[in-house]
């Protein structure tokens, strides 16, 4: 599979939900990586991360044998021990006390096999997916509004729209390519309007004619605030309401009663009242209108509402699947909605499908020829590790991620996993926290070793190539998880011999008596053989036999994915975060990603010219709190709240809101001590959509 010199091969970056096309050509001594400029992502245009991509790769710190205990074994002797194990649990205790909890890192193939393996063969649903984390609450949103879990936009639209918002985003780090595209939208097109409502005064804001500083948690009542000063100035699209949607008597009367004025609005958000009316002038009187979100609004116990209250003012208006307008939901992961395609989160069933609709899963078993299929949606992630802590999963097999840092309540999952009878790790990397957990290590290969698809946040399908051979053992997820399969007993459904072959199944699935009821449909890719998945060019779903170019937008017909094909409106009550702070646990902690890092650092740690941005964790906190907490500039501190601590650097800004306080979340016990935030964060999630609240917790703050 190694390349030869000066033969580019194009492939898709592996970390953000941008998903940037890369070139890659072997050089002396290594890899060179650039932009690739046919990719619709990115237009030949890389940010630091991708940029460095040559650097992060070879066997330097790779897991490359699988390992039993402390003992390096075969893959036989790995993969009978992992069938054996769950094997014997299912037999004992029943389907539900397996569990797989995967990760958008995986490529949408590995993701499949992982969800047909549990939901169909296994019969549990108990499979979920680090994007509970990060995009669970647009799924739950987008699901109630228009009927499915769909993007209505394209990343055009940004840059064609002469107002864009972005809430609870710092793009200008975490989707860099896609705010470079907007910057230079913005400078073609200066009489482009950008608000950044945000409560730290971020990178982005570098872009904005106007931040809205606002009080941690409030967006919704900004948002149900500014759903009733359009409905005031009349500035609602009244023939589109009445055409295309249903639920708008019940949303404006919730409305009212929430959050009427902007006085009110105002004085809830903690925000100067001529700043709101400002934003709100703004959005009454431009028609092309993007509302870009992120994690600032999904990581939250009210996540759903928040969501639901930016998708009421684009309904309402009509703004939503033309041309510069919609709600657009950006996607953390570099496959978040590749997963999401089919059925990664425990509460889905593949290719759009749900559990709330029996024929659904009959259609889904039928399909499959499965003889245990899931009936009912499994644990969300919060609650799968609850599980295993309280006993009742017994066997867990982890893909590619590191909850030991990631999930809140960090500390306490050393315990839960300690409970475990069988624990298995499947991850390129030889040493994580999570890791340090496992009985069984597979070795996986990762980017530039593996062939597969993913999807990025503007639906587009993108294939990620091998350019080099995996080092010692290392094997694509989707062989790992089909050899454990074979081994259980299901060997004909797992029978793949290619990534080609479980992407036409996938595609199949996806037509299969879909009859436009399902935007997701791919099912004009079903007949590509193994030359035409080589060869696939970046497109965006659906993918029809209409279609076969692919589609830019949704929805612009008016027409959704409800029966009766109505958007709907649905009646939003915002509500103030789950907890407060106080005397004891004075500050807000916000926690999320910086310019330079991925996730854990598992990669991106590899390579010096990314660690200078940002060389050890801190805490970002306003002057006046320092002042208060007795802290100056570069002073070690500990941040800690009823759960756990962390040890970090104190950096006084300005740009933090007062009262709060933000610690990046990538640090982690193998790079650095006491650095995982996730520990400090309560496990507090959404009731609809269970993703955590990770931008709320109170902390008290001092010198270590
Ligand atoms: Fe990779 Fe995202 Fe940077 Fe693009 S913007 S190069 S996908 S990290």
């Amino acid at each position: 599979r190694d390349v030869a010199p000066r033969t580019p091969v194009r492939t898709t970056c592996p970390y953000c939900g941008v998903g940037c096309g890369v070139l890659v050509e072997r050089t002396v001594g290594g890899f060179r990586v650039r932009g690739d400029p046919e990719h619709p992502a990115n237009r030949g245009r890389l940010c630091s991360k991708g940029a460095a991509l040559g650097e992060t790769l070879g066997e330097e710190g790779r897991l490359l044998r699988p390992v039993i205990g402390g003992r390096a074994v075969g893959w036989d002797e790995a993969l009978d021990a992992v069938a054996a194990g769950f094997r014997r649990v299912i037999d004992a205790h029943g389907p539900d006390a397996v569990a797989f909890y995967v990760s958008g890192q995986l490529l949408t193939e590995d993701y499949y096999v992982a969800n047909k393996l549990m939901k169909g063969f296994i019969g549990s649903a108990n499979i979920d997916t680090n994007s509970r984390l990060c995009m669970s609450t647009p799924v739950a949103a987008q699901t109630q509004a228009f009927g499915e879990d769909a993007v209505p936009g394209c990343y055009e639209d940004p840059e064609l729209a002469d107002l864009v918002v972005l809430v609870g985003s710092n793009a200008a780090w975490t989707h860099p390519v896609l705010f470079q595209r907007l910057a230079a939208a913005r400078e073609a097109r200066p009489e482009m309007r950008v608000v950044v409502v945000d409560p730290r005064r971020t990178a982005t804001c570098e872009l904005a004619d106007l931040h809205l500083p606002l009080r941690p948690g409030t967006d919704a009542f900004l948002f149900t605030g500014l759903f009733n000063h359009l409905r005031r100035h009349d500035a609602l699209d009244w023939a589109y309401i009445e055409a295309h949607t249903e639920g708008f008597a019940a949303t404006l009367e919730a409305a009212r009663e929430s959050c009427g004025s902007i006085p009110e609005t105002a004085l809830r958000c903690g925000l100067p009242e001529q700043d709101v009316a400002g934003f709100f002038r703004l959005f009454a009187a431009q028609e092309r209108t993007v509302t870009l979100f992120s994690q600032g609004v999904n990581q939250s116990a009210s996540g759903v509402d928040k969501v639901l209250a930016i998708l009421n003012v684009h309904l309402a208006t009509g703004r939503i699947g033309r041309p510069g307008m919609g709600p657009f939901s950006l996607t953390g992961q570099p496959n978040a909605m590749g997963g999401r395609e089919v059925g990664g989160l425990a509460t889905q069933l593949a290719a759009h499908m749900g559990f709330d609709d029996p024929e659904h899963v009959m259609r889904v078993g039928r399909f499959w020829n499965a003889p245990n299929m899931a009936s009912r949606p499994g644990l969300k992630a919060v609650d799968l590790f609850r599980a295993v802590g309280g006993g009742r999963i017994k066997a867990l097999w982890i893909m590619g991620t590191n909850p030991m840092v990631s999930m809140p309540d960090a500390d306490t999952l050393r315990t839960a996993l300690g409970r475990c009878e069988l624990v298995v790790v499947s991850d390129c990397m030889a040493d994580t926290d999570t890791l340090r957990q496992a009985h069984v290590r597979l070795p996986a290969a990762t980017w530039g070793e593996r062939e597969g698809t993913v999807t990025n946040s503007e639906r587009c399908i993108s294939r990620q190539r091998a350019f080099t051979e995996p080092p010692g053992d290392a094997r694509p997820d989707w062989w790992i998880i089909c050899q454990v399969a074979r081994r259980m007993g299901f060997g004909g459904a797992f029978a793949y011999e290619s990534p080609a072959e479980i992407f036409r199944e996938h595609a199949r699935l996806s037509g299969l008596d879909n009859g436009g009821n399902r935007a997701f449909d791919i099912s004009a890719l079903a007949p590509l053989d193994a030359e035409g998945y080589a060869a696939l060019a970046p497109v965006q779903w659906p993918v029809t036999q209409e279609r076969p170019e692919g589609t830019a937008r949704l929805f612009g017909d008016g027409r959704f994915r409800h029966p009766g094909a109505r958007g709907r409106l649905l009646p939003v009550v915002p509500g103030l975060p789950a907890t407060a702070t106080d005397g004891q646990w004075p500050l807000v902690l916000n926690t999320g990603r910086t310019r330079d890092q991925w996730h854990t650092m598992t990669r991106t740690a590899r390579t010096a010219r990314l660690t200078t941005h940002l060389p050890e964790p801190v805490a970002e906190i306003h002057p006046d709190d320092a002042r208060a907490a007795g802290l100056a500039d570069g002073m070690l501190v500990r941040v800690e709240s009823p759960r756990g601590h962390v040890l970090v650097r104190a950096r006084v800004s300005r740009a933090q809101r007062p009262g709060s306080v933000f610690v990046p979340i990538h640090w982690n016990d193998c790079h650095a001590g006491s650095a995982r935030v996730g520990a400090l964060v309560a496990p507090i999630t959404d009731p609809v959509s269970g993703q955590p609240e990770f931008k709320h917790t109170p902390v008290a703050i001092r010198p270590w």
